[in-house]
């Protein structure tokens, strides 16, 4: 355990920043813990941003905890608007954007990621938006009202959860993705088709195939060639890790800023959680980012341990959700490059699909059937492989296979 003259010093004002100063209090730790930010908010969670913050234009700002509680409760300092703009590994000190200094015995880089742009959109027709904080989400639910029309760029999770919240308010809305179905990292095929008929039935246009080139004075162009009428566009093509503190100590950034499963970065007392973690996972069998709020919140409070001093490793299976209409969807592990088992009817509109690599259970989705995931994400916790048949009889209760 660091002792009570240490100072731990957290890059990154997110969830994951935010978890991870609550869990060095809740084990004890004594010493002084500043987090900085670049938001002017105390940190958040972002899945209300897609969700409860766009169904209605009054709905509150939901944080982990009020602002005063970080200093009042649990003795945190707390300084929003003070991006990490540069850091001096030999000196240990990170420095913020209006130039103040701070020195740290431990540092944890939680600063996630940024929506990937299309610059060449902005300022040259409709109004370009992107849905990645709070005042984005407030933006967007402003721009939510019945007629306009909206292209949305980017059939994934973003594209497709504002694509409800569109639909729902009465906006005219069309997807542009450039994979051939929706979700096509997360979802197989049989999923991605039941998630578009179920957009197609709120009156949301797909165009697949194919990407916006180029915005016109009352629209956009797509690469076949098409015009497009639009007022506004948002776009959610992905995200990349912010990576100025990683760059700055010189550590090699890749996909994402590489942690060992202790959430060590290759630089002495630095560590990294979150959206920005390059991590193993057993179920890819590689290192990926995991760009979920189970993660922001799970690592972080595992790697804050490790950074009082315990060796635990964190190698929890990446899981999401995403809420659409009446469906809603989790996945767990790995979807793709597998063979898959469904369990249940899928025409009932309640079934799981269970990937399988090999002999080796990779990844489990559900439709509608939380209990399932439930258990399948506790299999994959656990590593333990159920043989294929037992999977692929309906009869097989999921619970035994823990046991
Ligand atoms: P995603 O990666 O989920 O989806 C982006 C989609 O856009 C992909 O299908 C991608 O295809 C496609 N795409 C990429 N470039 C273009 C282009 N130029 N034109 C058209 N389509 C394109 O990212 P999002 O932006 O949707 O989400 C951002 C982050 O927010 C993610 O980290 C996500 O996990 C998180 N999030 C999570 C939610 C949840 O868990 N429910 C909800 C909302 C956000 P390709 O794969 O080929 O690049």
């Amino acid at each position: 355990m660091l002792d009570a003259s240490a100072h731990i010093v957290i890059a990154g004002a997110g969830q994951a920043g935010g978890r991870a100063a609550e869990a060095l209090r809740a084990r004890g730790f004594q010493g002084a813990i500043t987090i900085l930010g670049e938001e002017s908010h105390p940190p958040y969670e972002r899945p209300q941003l897609s969700k409860d913050m766009l169904a209605a234009a009054d709905t509150p700002i939901t944080y982990i905890k009020r602002a005063q509680d970080w200093s009042d409760v649990l003795n945190v300092r707390l300084e929003t608007n003070s991006p990490v703009t540069d850091c001096d590994a030999d000196r240990r000190t990170v420095t913020t954007g209006d130039g103040r200094v701070f020195t740290f015995d431990r540092l944890l880089i939680a600063t996630g990621t940024r929506p990937r742009r299309l610059e060449r959109l902005e300022g040259r027709g409709p109004q370009v938006q992107y849905l990645r904080n709070v005042e984005d989400a407030l933006r967007f639910r402003k721009s939510i009202r019945a007629r306009s029309r909206i292209v949305i760029v980017g059939g994934g999770v973003i594209g497709l959860e504002a694509a409800c919240a569109a639909a729902k308010h009465g906006c005219r809305t069309t997807v542009i993705e450039s994979e051939p179905r929706l979700l096509a990292r997360a979802l197989p095929s049989l999923v991605s088709d039941i998630v578009a008929a179920r957009h197609r039935s709120h009156g949301v246009e797909f165009i697949f195939g194919t990407t916006v080139t180029d915005a016109t004075p009352g629209g956009v162009r797509l690469g076949n060639g098409a015009e497009i009428p639009a007022d506004l566009l948002l776009i959610g093509i992905g995200v990349e890790p912010v990576a100025t503190v990683a760059e700055r100590l010189g550590l090699p950034v890749t996909a994402g800023i590489a942690v060992d499963t202790c959430g060590r970065t290759a630089a002495p007392d630095v560590f990294c959680a979150g959206d920005a973690a390059l991590q193993w996972s057993r179920c890819h069998g590689r290192d990926i980012r995991v760009e979920t709020w189970a993660n922001a919140q799970n690592q972080a409070i595992a790697v804050a341990g490790n950074m009082l001093g315990e060796q635990k490793d964190y190698v929890d299976p990446p899981w999401f959700w995403t809420d659409q209409y009446d469906l809603n969807i989790q996945v767990a592990g790995d979807m793709l490059d597998s063979d898959h088992i469904v369990r249940g009817e899928p025409s009932s509109g309640r079934f799981s699909v269970i990937a399988m690599r090999g002999a080796d259970l990779v990844g489990a989705l559900s439709v509608n059937a939380a209990k399932d995931m439930a258990m399948l994400r506790r299999l994959l916790a656990a590593n333990r492989h159920p043989a294929r048949a037992d999977l692929e009889s309906p009869a097989f209760d999921l619970r035994a296979a823990l046991k």
